[in-house]
């Protein structure tokens, strides 16, 4: 999970890094106290979206009052920059600028360690100075099992050039940079501007922390960090019930159990609706996994169908672990709480452990919209095309 730039402020306080001080608002009003609150000459009023140069694209101001904090947020609140509306702003301390430093701290998966990259020349995109000039970007391998010890710091900021005078501040800062990576299990921590201000303290002015979300099970704040509104309210609902669910653009919903299994149901879908009309795709991703009870895949299915998208299901299970028994027992236990709702068909094909005594309770139970197909193919085509048979059904309703 990609943070905010405020969030990464808090976290940043919270663990020692010095920042200047900051107040998210959420209307003009907002901005206009926190810029009166803060009581600095100047303040800055800076775009909170998770995506950089937001000071290219007009989302950061530098203003004098609080009238003109509120001016700024009228303009930056409701901006859209690279695709993300601004919906909040941070209002943060102005801070007197004497050089922009340029810092970051991720995980090199290829080296098996971690990477920090470290500059004199920061502010700027950090990807167009890495291409234009490599030699003023320091990269230094990290050894996860030590972070950035004093020793570490000292040769990230010799290596990086920094002025004899200024490397045991700036390393000090460093080191508490690579605190908040251990102890928020980040993936990443990025800091453009690192700043040192006239008065000749060293702040970090903007913050990026990537969060792994492998980690969430110990860290019970970082469930409070995570952007609900920006999130799809069937993957909230997905989420809440413990389930594998990505929400995808197409009209299929798709039921399978192993990752691997149902990325082949995806592409094998896709591909039997290519040559169909509408050309039917797959309207989600979920993994019910190994030893999925009835009810997980009763969860399962309520949910792509109040997918509003959903034209038809392909449930497609090879009993392994899961036994398709209580696949098909989850089948039946959702059609049954869902009733009337249950409106569109559901192709489902069994096979492995099970597949027996699978195949004969959902024989037995003979829902009109349930149908068994023989293979995964034979599924996915049965799927696709009634797909685009009830889309097509839809339509011809929508304008009588
Ligand atoms: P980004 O463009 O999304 O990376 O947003 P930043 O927070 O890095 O801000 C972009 C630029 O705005 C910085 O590199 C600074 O030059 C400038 N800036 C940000 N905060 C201040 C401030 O408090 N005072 C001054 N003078 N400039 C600032
Ligand atoms: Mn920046």
């Amino acid at each position: 999970m990609d943070l905010f730039e405020y969030q990464a402020r808090d976290l940043f306080e919270a663990h020692g890094v010095p920042v200047p001080r900051g107040i998210v608002a959420r209307t003009p009003d907002e901005a206009d106290q926190a810029a009166n609150s803060l009581g600095t000459p100047v303040t800055v009023v800076k775009a909170q979206v998770k995506t950089g140069g937001r000071g290219k694209a007009g989302g950061v101001k530098v203003v004098r009052s609080p009238r003109d904090a509120r001016q700024a947020a009228e303009t930056i609140l409701g901006m859209d920059i690279k695709g993300h509306t601004v919906r909040q702003v941070m209002v943060a301390e102005g801070i007197d600028i004497a050089e922009e430093y340029y810092f970051s701290l991720l995980v090199d998966r290829a080296e098996r360690r971690w990477l920090a990259m470290c500059s004199t020349q920061g502010g700027m995109d950090i990807e167009t100075l890495a291409v234009e000039r490599p030699e003023a970007l320091a990269r230094i391998a990290v050894d996860p099992r030590v972070g950035i010890d004093a020793a570490k710091a000292a040769e990230i900021v010799a290596a990086a050039g920094f002025a004899e005078a200024d490397r045991d501040q700036v390393a000090d800062v460093l080191v508490k940079l690579g605190a908040v990576f251990v102890a928020e299990d980040a993936t990443l921590v990025e800091v453009n501007p690192l700043v040192k201000t006239g008065s000749g303290a060293i702040l970090a002015a903007d913050g990026k922390i990537t969060l792994d979300d492998n980690a969430d099970f110990r860290h019970p704040g970082h469930a409070g960090l995570k952007d609900i509104a920006a999130t799809d309210s069937l993957e909230l609902a997905a989420a809440e019930r413990d389930l594998n669910y990505v929400k995808l653009d197409g009209n299929v919903g798709i039921i399978g159990n192993g990752a691997g299994l149902v990325m082949s149901t995806l592409d094998v879908v896709a591909y039997a609706g290519a040559d169909l009309p509408g050309q039917p795709k797959p309207a989600n991703f979920l993994d019910i996994g190994g030893g999925a009870s009835a009810q997980v895949m009763a969860d399962g299915l309520g949910i792509i169908l109040s997918d509003p998208q959903v034209r038809s299901v392909f449930v497609n299970v090879f009993g392994g672990i899961t036994a398709c028994d209580e696949v098909a027992n989850g089948i039946k236990q959702a059609l049954t709480v869902l009733g009337d709702q249950a409106t569109r068909p559901i192709v489902v094909r069994l096979d492995g452990n099970a597949v027996v005594q699978g195949r004969a309770i959902l024989a037995d139970y003979a829902h009109p919209r349930v149908r068994l197909a023989e293979t995964m193919d034979d599924g996915a085509r049965q799927a696709a095309e009634l797909a685009a048979d009830q889309t097509q059904a839809d339509d011809v309703s929508k304008e009588a």
